[in-house]
Formats: structure tokens, sequence, C-alpha cells
């Protein structure tokens, strides 16, 4: 919608080809269904956020701006407000108000939108695009070629494939001869060996901190670090710093072992944390091990954290030994879990993979090897982390291949 907009604003007559009966199924549940448009931070805290391939935004993102974006839709009358993280969204809380917004704009440019129509192929001649094959209502009407001076490819991902995105962009591509990154979901909840987080399905953990490590060849290095909030689940864990670590796991998931520790204690060095222990177990030296743990950990958690620790549930804390409390102390801090999986395409955000950038003109948004094929967001081998830094994407390449165009 970005890209039509803007081809449009620069005087070419664009069509807008999209299966669905409406457009921006994806956008209307973006956000909880506030859309979270953009992010208000820094040029380097943006790049920061961008998980796989950052410098290939440069262009883009520089020539539309994340105050390009809030420009953009403020001009549209669609006022927007900055959140905690300098989230921006609509002051309505409505993602419909950014569809509103952008579909108001398509048909005030004369933009041709054809719903219900997909597209089944790209017609390319002597590594030139020349237009698209498509079908409305599937099956119902025939294959219609429609012949265009450019097309530009903004099918996205795979991740929600029930909003439209079921990573067509990737067999067209494919089929034109571009290399294309496995897709994986990323910003996706992760699933573990063990059973504990069953035991405690529904525990929300605030203030925690998070390390994922990876085991490869018997080497182990911590490859993302994270402060926030979880959740445990009836397959294993999820929560905005879980999500965040999941974009950085599919790789390693694939070469060997991911292990999540939690810190259940990040404000406490392990010497306070003894101390606080200490404290705990002489206020109830005659308690049973078992009924020791209640004011430092949460109710639910307790009975793992026993189970864990090694210690007799029915010993009596006063003769609970140092070694056995040192123990106790290393899984409160590093509360460890095997990772075994992502969740599904279903389940993800976005999904990480897609076009290979080394395939495209990042001042163009072109393809290099075929001539008026132009690409745009999420379709592209391109990820942020949350904040607003996806559509981020998705608005910047798609500003950039409708003024290219
Ligand atoms: C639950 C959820 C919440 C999210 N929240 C946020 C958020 O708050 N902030 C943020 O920055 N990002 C968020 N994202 C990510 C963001 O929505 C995507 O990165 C962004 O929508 C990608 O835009 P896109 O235009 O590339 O692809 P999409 O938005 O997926 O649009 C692609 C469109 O192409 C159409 N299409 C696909 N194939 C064909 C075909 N063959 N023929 C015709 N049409 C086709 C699809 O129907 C779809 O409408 C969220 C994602 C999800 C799933």
């Amino acid at each position: 919608m970005m890209a039509a907009v803007i081809a449009a604003r620069n005087g070419n007559g664009v069509t807008l080809i999209e299966k669905n009966e409406k457009l921006g199924k994806k956008l209307y549940v973006t956000g909880k269904g506030r859309c979270n448009v953009t992010n208000a931070c820094d040029t380097e805290h943006l790049f920061q956020n961008i998980v796989s391939n950052a410098k290939f935004l440069y262009s883009s993102f520089t020539s539309f701006t994340n105050h390009d974006v809030i420009h953009f839709f403020e001009e549209l009358h669609c006022p927007l407000k900055t959140e905690r993280g300098e989230r921006v969204f609509p002051v309505s809380d409505k993602s419909s108000d950014i569809i509103k917004a952008l579909s108001l704009e398509c048909s005030r440019l004369n933009v041709t939108v054809l719903l219900s129509t997909e597209v089944e192929q790209l017609i390319i001649k002597n590594h030139s695009c020349l237009g698209v094959v498509v079908q409305q209502k599937k099956g119902v009407f025939p294959l219609k070629e429609l012949f265009a001076d450019a097309v530009i490819l903004s099918t996205g991902g795979l991740s929600y494939p029930s909003t439209g995105s079921t990573g067509d962009g990737y067999r067209f591509a494919g089929e034109a001869g571009l290399a294309v990154t496995e897709p994986f979901p990323a910003l996706v909840p992760l699933e573990t060996e063990e059973d504990d987080p069953v035991k405690m399905q529904g525990l929300t953990l605030k203030n925690i901190e998070v390390s994922f490590w990876s085991e490869t060849d018997g080497k182990k290095h911590s490859f993302y670090r994270g402060f926030g909030e979880m959740i445990f689940t009836h397959f294993g864990v999820s929560g905005p710093v879980i999500m965040s670590g999941s974009s950085y796991c599919s790789g390693y998931l694939r070469k060997g072992k991911v292990r999540l520790t939690i810190d259940l204690k990040p404000a406490l060095t392990e010497e306070e944390l003894e101390r606080r222990i200490i404290k705990d177990f002489e206020e109830m030296k005659n308690a049973l091990f078992k009924n020791a743990l209640f004011k430092l950990l949460p109710k639910v958690m307790v009975p793992v954290m026993v189970e864990r620790s090694r210690i007799d549930p029915d010993k009596k804390v006063n003769m609970v030994t140092k070694e056995e409390r040192r123990y106790l102390l290393r899984c409160i801090k590093a509360f460890s879990l095997n990772i075994k999986n992502t969740r599904g395409f279903s389940e993800a955000v976005i999904t990480k993979g897609g076009v290979k950038v080394n395939e495209i003109n990042p001042s163009t948004m072109e393809s290099k090897k075929i001539k008026n094929l132009y690409f745009a967001g999420e379709v592209l081998d391109l990820d942020a982390l949350t904040g607003g830094y996806n559509l981020q994407i998705a608005w910047s390449t798609g500003y950039l291949a409708g003024s290219s165009v």
C-alpha cells in the first residue's frame, strides 16, 4: 500500500493486487489491534534493532525515516502518539485507522485496487519483468495476464498465513532465478525439552534476565541477553524477552543445542542473594525446606525449584548444608531450560529469511537480475525486534520501491 501510494504520487498509473477480500489484513492484527506503526528512536537505535541485514536498509531508512512515517500518517489525518519505549501508535488505538488512511490515499490517487485477486506467476522475458498472471476468485475465472512497466513484489513472509502471507513471493523470486534464504519463524514462542514450564504454565515473570546459549563442538557461547518479562506455557516459554531471543535462535538450533538460562533475581548479586536466603532460612529454621521458599519465589515455582535444588523437601531448613544452599542459589540465578524448537509460522510475528538482499539494489529495491522487478517488505531477508521496527522496514522499502519505479 505504501509503495502504491508513493508510485501514484509520482504520477504513475498503479494497480494494487491483493488476494484477500480486503486490504491490510496483517496490519489489522498488528500491535494487538493497535498497530505499533514505527519507533520514534534515533537512527542508531533504529539500526540496532534490526536483526538481519541492517546495512542493506541504509538507503531506504534514510530515504524515508521513522519521522517521515509519522509525518506521512499525520498528514493523512491519522494522528499518532508515542508510548513507552518510543513505540508509536495511532491516537485512536485502532490499527484500522492506519489501513483506512492508506486505503483512502490509494483511492484519492486513483490506484486501481483488485481485491480477491491472486498473483499466480510473474511474466518474465529476457531478464525483464513485464507483468503478472492473476486469477480472480480462485478457480472461478480463467487466468489473466496483466502487463505493467514495473512490478513491485510485496507479498510478505510466511507468518500468520491466515492474513494472506503464505510465502508466494519466495516462489515467484525462486522461479525468476533469485536466491531465497530459508525462511524461519521469528519473534515466536519457544518449545522446551523439560516439562517444568508445563507445571508452571500461566506464570508470568517480570524483571528477569535471560541468556541464550549455543553449544556447538563442545564450545558454549551466549548469543543473546535480554531483560524483561516472560511467561511459562504448556509447551515452553513465551513473552516479550523470549520472543526477542527467538529471533536469534533458528540458526543455532540447526547447528546444535540451545540453552536458555533465566536469572530470577537479576537485581541481587550472588552474595546478596545468599544473604537473603540465609536470612529467610534463619527466620524459618524449624520449617521444612519445601515450605521455606515461598517468600523468595512465586508459589507455583516452589515445587519445581525444590526438585531442581536436589535438597530433600522434608529436611528441616536448619539442616540444609552450605553446599546445598549454594546449589539452590545457582538454580535461582541460572534457571536453565533446553530449547527444543521454535513454535510454527502460525504463531510467529515475523519471518526470518526471504529473498536474499544481495539480489536487490539497496538504493532502488530493483532486482539486480530481473529488470523492472522490485521488492518491498517482509518478503526480503530482513527482520527486526518488536517495537515498530518491522513495519518501519515495510514502510521504508515500500517507499523506496514506489519512488524508484
Ligand atoms: C500478530 C502480529 C503483530 C504484529 N505487530 C507489529 C507491530 O505492532 N509493529 C510492527 O512493526 N510489526 C508488527 N508485525 C509485523 C508486521 O505486520 C509485518 O512485518 C508487516 O506487515 C510486513 O508487511 P508486508 O507488506 O511486507 O507484508 P504483509 O503485511 O504480510 O502483506 C502482504 C500482502 O500480500 C498479499 N499477498 C500475498 N501473496 C499474494 C498473492 N500471490 N497475490 C496477491 N496478494 C498476495 C497478502 O494477502 C497480504 O495482504 C506484526 C505481525 C504479526 C503477525
